[in-house]
């Protein structure tokens, strides 16, 4: 398995790899190589020309800014999972980052490869999705904020331009008395997900919803809020019974399709189970009980 003849470059700069990629043909960024190299080798894919953004400085850091916990595009899934501040501010991402394949693929793969890549059965979009997440992107003389609900297009398809490249990740601090989880069934270790949910609560000291994501990985071209199940907590008393009502409105009006790693039947049980699940452990966190 030979990848087709390519040009390389390394730039150590973000405009450097900007200008290379406005300039070259058919050029393709290559960040942890986790996706793309293995799509070459298959010659699933053949850039002309590759920009390895790995040399460019600063690209990779975990920081509190104004509100927001902002990624680099470069920041590894391991560093994800090993984040103080993600596990203490926003859980359901560090538990994502640590149940992405194994510690090899972890070690290189990045949360900006992860989001450009926009594999349905990826691990970060679905998180980044239920947390409301930002994606900056800058072209060679623009830089623009999209949010993470217009950024998945369709199976492996985003809403970057050719000539972008992914910056940022921003992530908003949810406000006191929140929670997040992110559950993910496989059929074996280190598999790409079969269903997967994350899930994000805010609940005031009656016990009532203040607002809530579920977003659902595996069952579509992207990551999908299940709508139905959002409206029913809203302002909702979150109980037992609403958390299992919620649970199965998610399952409803679902039509996932049957693949190698499931039945649709058995990927509707799964959302359905896990999404109970991942409501409770976010109801927890919030109440810090958890
Ligand atoms: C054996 C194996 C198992 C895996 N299992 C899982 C799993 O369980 N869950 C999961 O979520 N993922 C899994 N992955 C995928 C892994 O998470 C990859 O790291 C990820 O999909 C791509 O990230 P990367 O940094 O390696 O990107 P690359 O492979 O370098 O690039 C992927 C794509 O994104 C583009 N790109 C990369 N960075 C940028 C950027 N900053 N701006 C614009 N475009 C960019 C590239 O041009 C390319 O098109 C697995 C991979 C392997 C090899």
């Amino acid at each position: 398995l030979r990848p087709r003849p390519f040009e390389y470059y390394a730039p150590h700069t973000l405009n450097e790899a900007l200008s290379l990629l406005s300039l070259r043909e058919e050029a393709k960024v290559l960040a942890g190589g986790q996706s793309l190299i293995t799509l070459m080798k298959l010659r699933l894919a053949a850039p002309k020309a590759l920009i390895d953004i790995n040399g460019i400085a600063d690209l990779a850091y975990i920081r509190e800014a104004n509100g927001s916990i902002n990624v680099g595009a470069l920041t590894r899934h391991d560093q994800l999972a090993e984040s103080r501040l993600i596990r203490e501010r926003v859980s359901a991402l560090a538990e994502a980052a640590s149940v992405v394949a194994d510690q090899q693929v972890r070690n290189r793969g990045t949360i900006g490869g992860s989001l450009a890549h926009a594999d349905p059965g990826a691990d970060l979009p679905t998180v980044c999705t239920a947390l409301d997440a930002r994606i900056l992107a800058a072209s060679l003389n623009d830089s623009r904020s999209i949010s993470i609900s217009d950024f998945f297009l369709d199976y492996f398809r985003t809403a970057l331009r050719e000539d972008e490249i992914v910056k940022e990740i921003q992530i908003p601090i949810p406000p006191p008395r929140s929670g997040s989880a992110y559950l993910k069934f496989t059929r074996g270790h280190n598999d790409f997900a079969v269903v997967s949910v994350a899930t994000q609560l805010t609940v005031d000291a009656d016990n009532l919803c203040q607002g809530g994501n579920i977003v659902l990985g595996g069952v579509a071209a992207t990551p999908l809020h299940a709508k139905q199940a959002e409206s029913l907590l809203r302002n909702g008393k979150l109980e037992a019974n609403l958390l299992s009502a919620a649970a199965e409105a998610a399952a409803k009006g679902l039509s996932p399709t049957s693949d190698i790693r499931a039945s649709a039947e058995y990927k509707l049980h799964l959302v359905e189970a896990l999404t109970r699940r991942a409501l409770e452990t976010s109801l927890g966190r919030a109440k810090g009980t958890a």
